[in-house]
């Protein structure tokens, strides 16, 4: 698997252009160097290199001493200097691994280089006239490339794989990496092979994969595709093919260039890198704990459930908020089930002390758990602490067994069609008649009004 990152920098990889926003007008980020022009120099941005190599880290790889950039030459409109600057035969890091939930990837390289301009086609079948624009926006941001040993058997692991690689990319702050925006852009490479045997057929290589939903699809279509070709006499040919959002399948897009196609040689207007090895020491001593070790954190030292871990061990900020209001609130499992359920969907992020006071509010039976939810959402939007939210807004439960059966009962006289429904098998109606006790009564707790309801319906 080949995955192209955007490292997180404000400046593109060789000159002082902003990295911009999707939106920007065409050619608003540009200059001499990122537009090719003749007789300027590049100059390495610090930042892309620090990510890189935070990366490089964190995927336990190998930084050898020296490095180099390289020419990869080629002849397309969105890369006007006529060659790509990136790394050939000296990459960055080697040898590395990407843990993998009990099975490891290896990696083979991350190495730096600089995106390409993008080309705009105009024009429709009416007016014969069709035209083509460039926008050079995106020539010269950086990228990050993670190429993998092939360890990857399925599209299930591909699509684990690249989500493990955006966690851990995240979690150490060397990239955004949002699919839908291109900031991680995956690159399956594609062969199979015959039970029992350990040789890799021909492979192809897919693009244009926007989603992991996508990456899934298109292996598993691509997969079948090889299988049936050579099933059928055939043989694989070694392509770039793209893959089709609208028709789910993968088409060819140009045979694949081989090395020597690119004329590579060492980027002469750069001087080859000597890292400095105690900086690389102190970024090794920075990095934070990775997805990993954390997820085997939360489920030895907090006892949740491996996939409650996992979810919340994907993103760093929910987890630092998931300890500290775990801490507060003496309650594990509800409060991962407060954080995956109602804060990791908001977007937003209490303070762990409001959050453990919610989760605790509502198992003691204070509020219900409806009102723990528009507490809790009070709280996020600058309400103050949910025990004031609470006092402020006189919310206490109905627990008062009498106050709830008197408002079953009514609900039930007063739906004698959801009654008779339910009655003869459609269990779902329930939930309607739930909502109708509360309706009656706010203050009432939904799983008690729920239990009534089965009792007195059965
Ligand atoms: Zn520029
Ligand atoms: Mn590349």
């Amino acid at each position: 698997m080949e995955v192209h990152v955007q490292p997180r920098t404000r400046t593109k990889m060789f000159c002082g252009c902003a990295i911009g926003q999707l939106g920007d007008p065409p050619n608003s980020n540009v200059c001499e160097v990122c537009m090719g022009m003749p007789g300027v120099l590049p100059v390495i941005n610090k930042a892309a290199v620090e990510a890189c190599l935070k990366t490089a880290l964190a995927l336990k790889c190998e930084i050898p001493r020296h490095t180099k950039f390289d020419r990869k030459n080629y002849m397309y409109p969105d890369l006007p200097k006529g060659y790509q600057i990136s790394q050939y035969d000296l990459p960055m890091s080697v040898n590395g691994v990407l843990e993998l939930d009990g099975r490891q990837v290896r990696i083979r390289r991350v190495h730096l280089e600089e995106d390409t301009g993008k080309l705009i086609h105009a024009g429709d079948k009416l007016h014969k006239a069709r035209e083509s624009f460039v926008d050079l926006n995106r020539a010269g941001v950086p990228l990050m490339e993670i190429v993998s040993e092939p360890d990857i058997r399925s599209a299930d692991e591909a699509r684990d794989y690249a989500q493990a690689l955006r966690t851990l990319l995240r979690t150490i702050g060397a990239s955004e990496a949002e699919m839908e925006k291109g900031q991680l852009r995956a690159e399956p490479n594609i062969s199979i092979r015959r039970y029992g045997t350990d040789d890799l057929g021909v492979k192809t290589e897919l693009k244009n994969i926007n989603s992991f939903r996508a990456l899934h699809r298109a292996i598993e279509f691509e997969v079948k595709r090889q299988i049936e070709v050579v099933e059928a006499g055939g043989t694989v040919v070694q392509e770039t093919r793209g893959w089709s959002e609208a028709e789910q399948r993968t088409f060819s897009q140009r045979s694949k260039e081989f090395a020597e196609d690119y004329r590579y040689f060492p980027e002469p207007d750069l001087p080859p890198l000597e890292l400095d090895r105690a900086w690389i020491e102190d970024l090794r001593r920075a990095l934070p704990e990775l997805p990993g070790s954390r997820r085997a954190r939360l489920i030895s030292d907090y006892g949740l459930p491996a996939a409650d871990a996992a979810s919340i061990a994907a993103d760093r900020d929910l987890a630092d908020l998931f300890e500290a209001a775990a801490r507060a609130s003496g309650d594990n499992k509800r409060t991962a089930n407060w954080v995956i359920g109602e804060v990791a969907p908001s977007g937003k992020s209490p303070t762990p002390d409001h959050l453990a006071e919610v989760v605790t509010l509502v198992a003691t039976g204070k509020i219900t758990r409806d009102q723990g939810r528009e507490v809790l959402a009070e709280s996020m939007n600058g309400g103050g602490s949910p025990s004031e939210i609470v006092a402020k807004r006189g919310l206490a439960q109905v627990s008062d067994p009498a106050a709830v059966r008197a408002a079953v009962e009514a609900v039930i006289a007063e739906n004698p069609k959801a009654v008779q429904d339910y009655r003869a098998g459609k269990v779902r109606v329930l939930d309607f008649l739930v909502a109708q006790v509360l309706k009656r009564d706010r203050q009432i707790d939904r799983s008690l009004a729920n239990d009534l309801l089965k009792e007195l319906l059965s």
